[in-house]
C-alpha cells in the first residue's frame, strides 16, 4: 500500500510499503477520507511532535474509511504480575473481535485512546492521560488501528454519514473539549482568534450553541468563512499590530469568552486583554514548547478573570463531535475548500508551509 512517510523537517515522501498483519484486537481500516489538520503543518514545519510522532513515520491522523480486516478477539489480558485477570470494569468491553467489528464496517477512529489506569483517566480527564496510544498514517491507503483504539476511539459511522464529514471527528471533539471546559452557553459575546480550520469550527458550534461569535483571523477566504459560517463580525488580522486596535474598536473588550485558537504568545497576551471584566479565556492554541508569556496580574485579579487551557479530547467529547456531525451541524464542505491526490501530499505541504490559506484539504488516498 501507499503511504506518506515524515522523515524529518519538511520532508514527507510517498513510499510502497506492506501491510502489516493484524494482532489480536486489531483492525484494519480501507481509508476513504483524510484531512489536512494544522497540527499536521506544525509536525512538518518541525519534524516531529514530542508527544504524537517520532520520524521516521506514517503521517497524518484525520480520517475515516471502511473496515477491510479484522484481528483475532482480544482475550482478557493477564496481570504480569500475579497473573490473575485483570477485571473488566463495569460496562467496560473487554473483547473485541468478529463479535463486534465486521469487514464493511463504516468507521470514524481518533487519532489517540487513553490507558482508562491512570490517575487521570481515573479523574474523567482522559485527554490528559499519563499514556496516550497515538495513530498516525491517515496519508494512506490504509492504517491499522491497535486494539486499545478499536476498543475506545472507533466509532461506527451512521449508514448516510459521508466520510469526509467523518474525518472532522478528531478535530471537532477537541474544540467540543475546549467548548465544554469553558462551559459556553446561549447568549454569550465570544471571541474567536484565529481563522484556522479550529477557530472555524468554534465558530461554527458557539453560533449553534446560541452564541454571538466574532473573529479575528486572516486570509480573505478564510474570514468570507466565518462570516458564512454565522460570525456577526469579523476582524481582518492581516497586521497582527493593527489587531488590537481593530478589537478594542469593534468590542471595547466586552467579550464574555476569548479563545486563542493560534498558538502564538502574543495571541495568548492579547486574548487576556479583550475579555470582560469576570470573562473566561481559553488558551486553546499549543504555543512552541519552551515559550513564555506576560500577563498583567492585576488585570486577572482585579477582574475577576478566569484562564483555562484546553488540550485534545476524551472519548466523550469524540463521541458528541460525531453526533453533530450526524445531527448536520458540521460539515466537512463548511471547511474543507480542496483536494489532493496522495502522490502531490509533499508538495501540498510545501505550499502550506509557504502560506496557502486553504482551511483543510482532502487527501486522495485511492488514485
Ligand atoms: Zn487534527
Ligand atoms: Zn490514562
Amino acid at each position: 500500500m501507499k503511504a506518506a512517510i515524515l522523515h524529518g523537517k519538511e520532508q514527507i515522501k510517498i513510499e510502497e510499503l506492506t501491510p502489516r498483519s493484524l494482532e489480536p484486537g486489531e483492525v484494519r481500516i480501507d481509508i476513504q477520507a483524510a484531512l489536512t489538520c494544522g497540527t499536521d503543518l506544525k509536525v512538518f514545519k518541525r519534524g516531529y511532535h514530542a508527544k504524537m510522532i517520532a520520524p521516521p513515520a506514517v503521517f497524518g491522523h484525520e480520517l475515516a474509511g471502511v473496515i477491510s480486516e479484522v484481528g483475532a478477539p482480544l482475550t482478557p489480558s493477564l496481570s504480569p504480575s500475579d497473573g490473575e485477570r485483570v477485571a473488566a470494569q463495569p460496562g467496560e468491553r473487554l473483547s473485541v473481535g468478529p463479535g463486534e467489528w465486521h469487514v464493511g464496517d463504516r468507521v470514524a477512529v481518533a487519532n489517540s485512546a487513553p490507558c482508562g489506569d491512570c490517575f487521570f483517566c481515573g479523574q474523567n480527564q482522559e485527554n490528559l492521560c499519563d499514556d496516550l496510544l497515538f495513530l498516525n498514517g491517515a496519508y494512506a491507503e490504509s492504517i491499522v488501528v491497535p486494539a486499545r483504539l478499536a476498543q475506545k476511539n472507533l466509532l461506527r459511522l451512521k449508514p448516510g454519514t459521508d466520510f469526509r464529514d467523518a474525518a472532522l471527528t478528531e478535530p471537532l471533539g477537541c474544540v467540543v473539549q475546549g467548548i465544554e471546559d469553558l462551559k459556553l452557553r446561549a447568549g454569550q459575546r465570544l471571541l474567536v482568534i484565529g481563522s484556522g480550520p479550529i477557530g472555524l469550527m468554534f465558530v461554527a458550534v458557539a453560533k449553534h450553541l446560541g452564541c454571538t461569535v466574532s473573529l479575528a483571523g486572516r486570509g480573505d477566504n478564510r474570514l468570507k468563512k466565518a462570516r458564512q459560517l454565522g460570525a456577526a463580525t469579523v476582524i481582518d488580522a492581516a497586521n497582527p499590530s493593527d489587531l488590537a486596535e481593530a478589537v478594542l474598536k469593534e468590542s471595547r473588550a466586552s467579550f464574555d469568552v476569548v479563545i486563542e485558537a493560534v498558538g502564538k504568545p502574543e495571541t495568548w497576551e492579547a486574548a487576556v486583554q479583550w475579555v470582560r471584566k469576570g470573562g473566561a479565556v481559553n488558551f486553546f492554541g499549543g504555543c512552541p514548547s519552551g515559550s513564555t508569556v506576560s500577563l498583567d496580574t492585576a488585570r486577572i485579579h482585579y477582574s475577576g478573570l478566569t484562564l483555562l487551557a484546553s488540550f485534545h479530547h476524551t472519548p466523550r467529547t469524540i463521541r458528541r463531535a460525531l453526533e453533530l456531525i450526524e445531527s448536520g451541524i458540521i460539515k466537512a464542505a463548511d471547511f474543507v475548500d480542496g483536494e489532493c491526490p496522495l502522490s502531490e501530499l509533499p508538495q501540498l505541504f510545501q505550499s502550506m508551509a509557504a502560506g496557502n490559506r486553504a482551511v483543510k484539504t482532502l487527501v486522495r488516498v485511492h488514485e
